[in-house]
């Protein structure tokens, strides 16, 4: 495989994984964690509580409104945003290039505006969306996960409303029919660099 170096990074490079929310970004992610432990996933910081079953330094950096605050005034975060009205979240920019400096693929799993901002700071980067079979089964997805109040399931849906509408500013769409074969889909991405006709 041949395919141009303009990463800076000594060839490996930075994907980032965006989409509607709901639509199975973190589970798609949570099986690439599980079945191809070598590609290495950023862990967001964020101000929102845990669920039950999240681990500390694994899912995310749960970090109270202070530190999220220092976070931000000491430029560690590669890029952050405020998801659905509720809570910050961001990537921890030193582990990043610490990775890419080392040669090793990084993947983030970012909302909508946190991936506008990489693509100014890193254009280099691949952009790939994840979208939804149909709207009706993101709508059916985001009830049937149950864990929000009905006031936050109607936030979530109008921001999905607006992000299912940026596909176009993506380099590569992957629908999420199934999460085993988006999961292979994406690492196939990651692994080869040329395929996607950026490099
Ligand atoms: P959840 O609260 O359901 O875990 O995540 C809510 C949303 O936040 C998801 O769309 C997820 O992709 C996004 N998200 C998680 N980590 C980050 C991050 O570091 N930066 C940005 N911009 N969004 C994030």
């Amino acid at each position: 495989v041949t395919s141009t170096d303009k990463t800076g990074h000594g060839g490996a490079r930075l994907t980032v994984l965006a989409g509607p929310t709901a639509v199975g970004k973190g589970t798609v992610a949570a099986d690439i964690r599980t079945r191809y432990p070598e590609v290495w996933i950023s862990v967001s910081a964020t101000t929102r509580k845990a669920r039950p079953g999240e681990v500390h330094g694994v899912h995310y950096l749960f970090v109270s409104d202070e530190e999220f605050d220092r976070m931000q005034a000491e430029d560690e975060l590669l890029e952050w945003a405020v998801v659905h009205k509720a809570a910050r979240y961001g990537t921890p920019k030193q582990p990043v290039l610490e990775k890419l400096a080392e040669g090793r693929p990084a993947l983030l799993e970012i909302d909508l505006q946190g991936a506008r901002q990489v693509r100014e700071t890193m254009p280099e980067a691949l952009f790939v969306f994840l979208a939804p079979p149909s709207w009706d089964e993101l709508v059916r997805r985001l009830v049937g996960r149950g864990t929000e109040t009905l006031e936050e399931r109607e936030r979530r849906l109008d921001t999905a409303r607006v992000e299912l509408a940026s596909e176009k500013e993506f380099d590569v769409t992957i629908v999420n029919a199934s999460v085993r074969e988006a999961a292979d889909h994406l690492v196939k991405l990651i692994r080869s660099p040329s395929i996607s006709g950026k490099s």
